[in-house]
């Protein structure tokens, strides 16, 4: 298969965009942005002045005045015009998408169509979503009713591993409920969200300040948690910057989603259907090469099968085809940064140092060609115990660790007990009654059943338990009530 052509990205500091017009930020920090899958430089971001963020946040906030007193079937109609785009630039998108975070094109355009399905269930649920409530006669002539009123500017903080959807999580359902954004992209991979941004600015020609964007890390999120005028606070990132991002939004009087760290463990059960159990397995802990938050991380396998499962795995993930994301053979891509692939190398040693015994080492993968990216191969790791540095602590990467484990009542103990995470869990069964005392016993918030990556449709609010999630209302539809106020209204006539 011929290797994609790369979308020409621009050279040179990418811009913010505020009231409608992109501008070079003053900032004299700046960060490079590369393609993990050839190590070249491809853009650079600013690190945006406390002026810059205040500018984007009071824009926005001006914006807001004006943009909750459209119509609703009006701005229904913009993110028609933006699914329309989407549409439209699909297969550019999802090029920019490997070529800034790696993940092969396959799983980029997964991303796209996310995305997509993001604004079609905005665009589904927008009347519904607003709805009140009214009682007619509650007492004599004393009618009741609630309505629902858009809270204003609020700020959307981005990971760097799904750069198109997840932002795609909040900014379509804000804007339809009346609110404005100000996104801040992930300063790893701030291209597909900034160009498909470009793209809306021209085709869909949303009023100024609707949306803005601003590039940074740490100093940009606290100038836009801590503004006044931001109401609140959408987040998606690791656990430890996660709960700093709560702290202060609570300080501050903020609301705020948070959506944090993982560390999943899968079950195959000795009843389960095996090859397609291993299939899924291989997807869920090797897939977007394990940046996903609900990516596999620790396997267990009771009993006598876990030797046929392993041969499985090692047998298939040795048979993956490692490259250049750009290249529609390929099923794995390069890790994101050097930073990221060194970390992941790091873990592995520990798990060696800890006692852990290796079934595939991925670490001297070499994509010739492509000597200068990022490759790190899928790397598994037998006799792993839940003390271990390893089973403990989020890697993101393709590293499964498995654990050994007698019963399914062991697992399900191991898997509450050996991590504060909350955010995944599967189990692959044929059994009904596994299935049930599984999805009832673990604490984790998205359950798969035969399923190795637990990703609901936009329609569901993303799930997520204890450190993987603060707050109290999730993304997607849950988020009407995170962005709107509600006001009881009681008449007598
Ligand atoms: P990260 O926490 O490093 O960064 C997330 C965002 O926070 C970025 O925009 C970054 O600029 C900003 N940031 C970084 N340091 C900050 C600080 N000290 N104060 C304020 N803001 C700061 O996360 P990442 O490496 O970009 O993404 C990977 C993480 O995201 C993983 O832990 C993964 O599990 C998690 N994630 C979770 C979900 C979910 O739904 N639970 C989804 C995707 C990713």
């Amino acid at each position: 298969m011929p290797v994609l052509p790369e979308v020409s990205t621009k050279q040179g500091q990418l811009q913010l965009l505020v009231d409608g017009k992109w501008i070079k930020s003053q900032s004299d920090e700046s960060l490079a942005v590369f393609n993990p899958g050839t190590g070249a430089e491809i853009s650079e971001i600013p690190f945006a002045l406390k002026e810059e963020v205040d500018a984007a946040v009071l824009s926005s906030q001006s914006a807001f005045e004006k943009w909750k007193e459209v119509p609703l079937s009006e701005r229904v109609q913009y993110l028609f015009k933006i699914k329309y785009v989407l549409e439209q630039h699909y297969e550019e998108l999802a090029r920019i998408n490997t070529q800034n975070h790696g993940k092969v094109v396959t799983e980029s355009r997964g991303d796209v169509r996310r995305t997509i399905d993001c604004v079609e269930a905005a665009i589904a649920a927008a009347y519904t979503l607003l709805k009140g409530e009214h009682l007619d006669q509650i007492a004599q002539g004393i009618d009741e009713g609630t309505v629902k009123e858009p809270l204003g500017v609020f700020a959307i903080i981005c990971p760097f591993n799904f750069p198109l959807m997840v932002p795609f999580w909040y900014f379509p359902f804000a804007i339809v409920l009346g609110c404005t954004v100000v996104v801040k992209p992930s300063e790893v991979t701030p291209l597909p969200f900034t160009w498909l941004v470009e793209l809306i600015q021209k085709e869909v020609r949303l009023p100024p300040g609707v949306l803005n964007v601003v590039h940074g890390s740490k100093d940009t999120v606290e100038s836009l948690i801590t503004h006044p005028l931001v109401k609140g606070v959408t987040f998606v990132g690791s656990t430890p910057v996660g709960r700093h991002v709560y702290k202060l939004a609570g300080e501050y009087g903020k609301r705020a989603i948070v959506q944090a760290g993982a560390k999943n463990s899968m079950v195959v059960m000795p009843d389960a259907d095996m090859p397609s159990a291993v299939e899924a397995c291989i997807g869920s802990f090797f897939g977007n090469t394990g940046q996903r938050c609900l990516a596999g991380a620790n396997l267990m396998v009771p009993g006598d099968i876990r030797k046929e499962v392993i041969e499985g795995l090692r047998e298939r993930a040795r048979s993956m085809k490692i490259g250049y994301g750009l290249d529609e053979a390929m099923e794995i891509g390069p890790m994101v940064s050097k930073k990221s692939k060194e970390r992941v190398v790091q873990y592995v040693d520990k798990g060696l140092s800890e006692g852990a015994s290796l079934v595939l080492d991925g670490r001297g993968t070499q994509v010739k060609g492509y000597e200068n990216g990022y490759y790190l191969g899928p790397t598994i790791f037998d006799g792993v115990n839940t003390e271990m540095t390893i089973a403990k602590e989020e890697v993101f990467g393709p590293l499964a660790s498995i654990v050994p484990v007698s019963n399914l009542d062991e697992a399900i103990d191991l898997i509450n007990k050996s991590t504060n995470y909350g955010n995944a869990s599967s189990i692959f069964t044929t059994s009904g009654k596994h299935a049930r005392e599984f999805r009832r016993r673990v604490q984790a918030g998205n359950i798969g059943i035969n399923v190795g990556v637990a990703a609901p449709i936009a329609y569901f609010p993303f799930g997520g338990m204890r450190e993987s999630f603060f707050g109290v209302l999730h993304g997607q539809m849950e988020s009407v009530d995170f962005f709107t106020d509600r006001k009881v209204i009681i008449s007598r006539w």
